[in-house]
C-alpha cells in the first residue's frame, strides 16, 4: 500500500525474552476501579458495573524515559496501573474463559490532566483532553502470561522522586481481571493488540517538571518515567 502522506508509525511494547514486539491496537482504561481512590474522588465505591475511557495508542512512552512535562495542565496526576495485554480478540467472552485471551502483562501509568478532567466533569464534557493527550501512558515491557500466570494479588505502588505516593495490592481491584475484559468485550470487540488499564489504587496526586516516577506491580515489572525540567 503507498499512502499520499506519511503513514503514522505502528506502536507496540517490547515483550520480555522475545526479540518481536507487542504491536499496540487500543489503549483502554478502567475508571475507580479501586474503591479507596472512588473514595478519595468523591465516589460511593459500592460495585456499580465498571466504565471505560481510552487513550490513543501512540500514548505510550517507553519505560525508562526522559520526557517533557505535559502542556496546558498545571495539576498533572500519577495513577499506577497493571496493563493487560490482549492476546487473541472477540466479543461477549465469558469470566470463565477471559484469561485465555490474555497475552501478558505490564506496568503502566494513567496519566492525568486533573484540571481539564475536573473541569469536563463540571461541564458534563467528554474527559478526552484529561486523559488522551501525548505521552500519557507510560508502560513497561510486557511479561508473557504463560511465564507469570495471571497475578491477581501482589503489590502496586508508586513512588515519586524516591517517595511512596500511592500504595495498594491487585486483589483490590472491585472488577478482577477477567471480569473487566468480560464486561469490556459486551460493549466493544476486543482484538490482538488491546491493552487494558486496570485502574489505580488511592494516592494519586500531583507532579512537577523535574520529577521521577516509579512504579512497580510484584511479579510484572517495574516502571521509571522522568520529566523534563
Ligand atoms: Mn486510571
Amino acid at each position: 500500500m503507498s499512502y499520499v502522506i506519511e503513514a503514522p508509525k505502528a506502536v507496540s511494547l517490547p515483550v520480555e525474552g522475545e526479540t518481536a514486539a507487542f504491536p499496540v491496537r487500543r489503549i483502554y482504561c478502567v475508571g475507580r476501579n479501586y474503591a479507596d481512590h472512588a473514595r478519595e474522588m468523591g465516589h460511593d465505591p459500592d460495585r456499580e458495573p465498571p466504565f471505560f475511557f481510552q487513550k490513543p495508542a501512540d500514548a505510550i512512552v517507553p519505560s525508562g524515559s526522559t520526557i517533557p512535562f505535559p502542556v496546558a495542565t498545571k495539576d498533572l496526576h500519577h495513577e499506577i496501573e497493571l496493563v493487560v495485554a490482549i492476546g487473541s480478540g472477540g466479543r461477549n467472552i465469558s469470566v470463565d474463559n477471559a484469561l485465555k485471551h490474555v497475552y501478558g502483562y505490564g506496568v503502566g501509568l494513567d496519566m492525568t490532566r486533573r484540571d481539564l478532567q475536573g473541569e469536563a466533569k463540571k461541564m458534563g464534557r467528554p474527559w478526552e483532553m484529561g486523559k488522551g493527550f501525548d505521552q500519557s501512558a507510560p508502560c513497561t515491557a510486557l511479561k508473557k502470561a504463560s511465564v507469570i500466570g495471571h497475578p491477581a494479588a501482589g503489590a502496586i505502588w508508586l513512588k515519586v522522586n524516591g517517595e511512596v505516593r500511592q500504595k495498594g495490592d491487585l486483589n483490590q481491584h472491585i472488577w478482577n481481571t477477567p471480569e473487566t475484559i468480560s464486561y469490556l468485550s459486551d460493549l466493544v470487540e476486543l482484538f490482538p493488540g488491546d491493552i487494558i488499564m486496570m485502574g489505580t489504587p488511592a494516592g494519586v496526586g500531583p507532579c512537577f517538571p523535574g520529577d521521577r516516577l516509579e512504579g512497580h506491580v510484584d511479579g510484572v515489572g517495574d516502571l521509571t518515567v522522568a520529566y523534563l525540567k
